[in-house]
């Protein structure tokens, strides 16, 4: 779950780190009396769900009260396109308003879960700011990185190590401890995947502190935090995941054209893989969990079809406490509602196959049927080029 940075900065505040003094607005009116209580210069930043507003004039210098109004009224409500966001942009709700710094340095952290260590592991570059993602394809080895041993936690050494990888002066260890502690605690203590500063500012007056932060949480522990609730922006997330998130069914929107109807997510998983090796390319990834109810079947066929893309529909099913002949309910209800002028490809074992497969045939459905995943893959790729333009 992805969070804003006026977000990511308070919960990094709480664990230590500094951070400019600041508040989030929704309307001009409400930038101008935070800049006021701020005192000008500030700065006023686009607060969406994507990075690289800089560059796409997302964060702007008001020098005076008056323009701090006049930005926030350009910002507010702007569709907001960066490099991260697609051609789509976003449409700016609610901006930061902060206090301007006098920046001397600005550097790069970054703190994730590696997984082919199984650790957490620290990144860190001198050349941070808008420019990391240069860095990280041209020159990668300039990417200073510590892993940390879990039972131990991040060791003063290894603070130490990166203060000086990075080219900052030894009085600034204790600084330096303090933000990196934060972003471990809040990579630990709130389920955090990423954290990410960037950039970590050296001021004139020799202080660091966090300028923009970015904590992505990490959806599997929702049950333990219910303070979440507050944090997620449901403009910023993909409407049909939202959609999907409502029947309990685990959806991501991809890009391809073959939708994906699976059971399981190891399933769904390889289901996609087989969609590749056919060389095709899946609409989604989608776990209609392993006790769906028809209810969910027929919601879950309504996803899929909402999205323009989707040119077929494989739907891959193994009838285990899902049984088969709840699936072909589902899936007779939901093309009977729902006009579907795809083509099907429908492959299902399990228990209570044959029910579900004598319900197909006696419901007048169109669709193609496969014994094996495999082909069941090759003939949705099939069908998807053939019917190109069709819908
Ligand atoms: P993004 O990464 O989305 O472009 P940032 O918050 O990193 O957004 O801001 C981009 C750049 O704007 C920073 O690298 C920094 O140079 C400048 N900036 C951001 N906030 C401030 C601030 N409070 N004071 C001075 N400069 C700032
Ligand atoms: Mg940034």
């Amino acid at each position: 779950m992805k969070i804003h940075e006026y977000q990511a900065k308070l919960i990094l505040a709480q664990h230590g780190l500094p951070i400019p003094q600041g508040e989030v607005a929704f309307t001009p009116a409400e930038a101008r009396k935070i800049a006021k209580r701020l005192g000008t210069p500030v700065v006023i930043k686009a607060q969406i769900h994507a990075g690289g507003r800089g560059k796409g004039g997302g964060v702007r210098v008001a020098e005076t009260i008056d323009q701090v109004e006049s930005i926030a009224n350009e910002i507010i409500g702007m569709k907001l396109v960066t490099a991260q966001t697609g051609q789509d942009g976003r449409i700016v709700s609610r901006v930061l308003v902060e206090k301007c710094l006098e920046i001397s340095r600005e550097l790069y952290l970054g703190m994730l879960i590696d997984r082919s260590s199984a650790k957490p592991v620290i990144m860190a570059s001198a050349s941070g700011g808008v420019e990391i993602e240069k860095v990280a394809e041209e020159t990668p080895d300039l990417l200073l990185k510590e892993y940390i041993n879990p039972i131990v936690g991040l060791a003063p050494f290894q603070i130490r190590k990166l203060v000086f990888g990075l080219g900052l002066d030894s009085n600034l260890v204790a600084q330096a401890s303090a933000v990196m502690t934060a972003m471990y605690k809040t990579l630990v203590k709130n389920d955090a995947s990423l954290v990410e500063i960037n950039p970590m500012v050296l001021t004139n007056r020799g202080q660091l502190l966090g300028l923009d932060a970015k904590v992505t949480l990490d959806d599997n522990a929702i049950y333990r935090h219910l303070e979440w609730t507050e944090l997620r922006d449901l403009k910023e997330e993909e409407p049909l995941e939202v959609e999907a998130s409502k029947y309990s069914l685990s959806y991501i929107r991809l890009t391809g054209q073959i939708g994906c109807m699976v059971n399981g997510a190891g399933l769904a998983m390889s289901t996609m893989d087989v969609i590749k090796l056919a060389g095709g390319e899946p609409a989604n990834f989608l776990d209609v969990g392993g006790g769906a109810s028809a209810e969910q079947v027929r919601r879950a066929f309504g996803i899929l079809m909402s999205d323009p893309n989707v040119r077929v529909v494989l739907v891959n099913i193994f009838g285990g406490i899902l049984r088969c002949d709840v699936l072909a309910k589902g899936v007779i209800a939901a093309v009977g509602e729902l006009d579907v002028r795809v083509p099907m490809v429908i492959r299902m074992e399990g228990t209570n196959v044959e029910e579900g497969r004598t319900l197909l045939q006696e419901s007048g459905l169109n669709f193609h049927t496969s014994g094996t995943m495999t082909e069941a893959a090759w003939k949705a790729v099939d069908l998807s080029r053939r019917t190109g333009d069709s819908r």
